[in-house]
């Protein structure tokens, strides 16, 4: 070890790394690693290493896998893309996760990539969070002091900040059983390549069609914004609309209220927004057939 290498501490099992992160929140918080491909990747590109690390990744025995329970499916937050994919009831119930899953870097990163640290990165163009958020997830943290549950959609306070305090980790994320199985999945990436591609713009959405006409719909923009997030005014347009109903014009005014794109590197404003808005029409009319 040079001496500026971080620390890392490797904890016994889940009790151990929970009593860790108390007692090192008071002073120098533990900054909890998983598969690292976002770690890594931050020292690589020369952001300031946190002073010391938690590195979760001996405690796949106890938050690995995914387990389905009477609330719906839990996914463990040392679950890995690969871990996922290879469950068949995983593909069945939720294509619109798997979709994403498939998308996340290439077969290397599936196999060390967690859902919980795509989450915890909070990255605006990530794959994996916006399904979730579209699937209407918990985020379950764990301290030493108990349990706690947040909605995806409310868990992102700012650009990369989220609501988890650093005594705690992401134990979880929750799909809720309604959720499992449910009709009209529907994700699209727009990146500059099919694969290995970071999102320029990206639509994942929900959209219930009964009788014709939408009725519960949740659509996440992804790469819009500071955060990935949901669009309260695009839902409440769609929802009861026949395909024969949707208007452009419309739709492009209830985006311009949730939605204010921005110029960077990856692309413009201008670009994004007519792209996300033809995502949404392209979904509505996907679905519905
Ligand atoms: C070559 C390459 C390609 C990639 N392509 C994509 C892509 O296409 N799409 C995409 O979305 N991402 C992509 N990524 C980013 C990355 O692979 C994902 O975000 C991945 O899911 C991160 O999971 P991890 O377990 O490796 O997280 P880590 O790197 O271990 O951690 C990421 C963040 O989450 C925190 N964290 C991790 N686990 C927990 C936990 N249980 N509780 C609290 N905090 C936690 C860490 O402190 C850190 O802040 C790519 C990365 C690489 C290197």
């Amino acid at each position: 070890m040079t001496p500026t290498a971080p620390a890392v501490v490797r904890p016994r099992d889940l009790a151990d790394a929970l009593e860790r992160l108390r007692v090192a929140a008071g002073d120098v918080p533990l900054r909890p690693m998983a598969g690292c491909t976002d770690v890594l990747v931050d020292l690589h590109f020369g952001k300031p290493a946190a002073p010391a690390y938690l590195d979760l990744w001996a405690l796949r025995g106890e938050l690995g896998g995914l387990r389905w329970t009477g609330e719906g499916l839990e996914i463990g937050a040392l679950c890995t893309y690969a871990d996922a994919l290879g469950n068949a009831r995983f593909r069945a119930e939720l294509p619109m996760l798997a979709q994403a899953s498939a998308l996340v870097g290439a077969t290397q990163i599936q196999f060390r990539g967690t859902f919980a640290g795509n989450v915890e990165n909070g990255s605006p163009a990530a794959d994996a969070a916006p399904a979730l958020m579209a699937l209407d997830a918990r985020v379950r943290l764990m301290s030493a002091a108990g349990v706690r549950d947040i909605a995806l959609a409310e868990y992102y306070a700012g650009y990369r900040q989220t609501q988890r305090r650093p005594d705690e980790i992401i134990g979880a994320l929750v799909v809720p059983a309604e959720r499992l199985g449910c009709q009209g999945q529907w994700m699209r990436k727009v990146g500059t390549r099919a694969f290995q591609a970071i999102t320029k713009v990206g639509l994942c959405g929900v959209f219930g069609w009964r009788d014709g006409r939408l009725g519960e719909v949740r659509v996440v923009a992804v790469s819009m914004a500071a955060v990935i997030k949901r669009c309260p005014a695009i839902e409440g347009y769609l929802s009861g609309k026949a395909v024969r109903d949707l208007d452009p014009a419309a739709l492009r005014s209830a985006q311009a209220a949730d939605l204010r794109p921005i110029d960077d590197v990856r692309s413009t404003a201008e670009y994004r927004a007519e792209v996300f808005a033809r995502l949404v029409e392209q979904a509505a009319r996907e679905t519905a057939a």
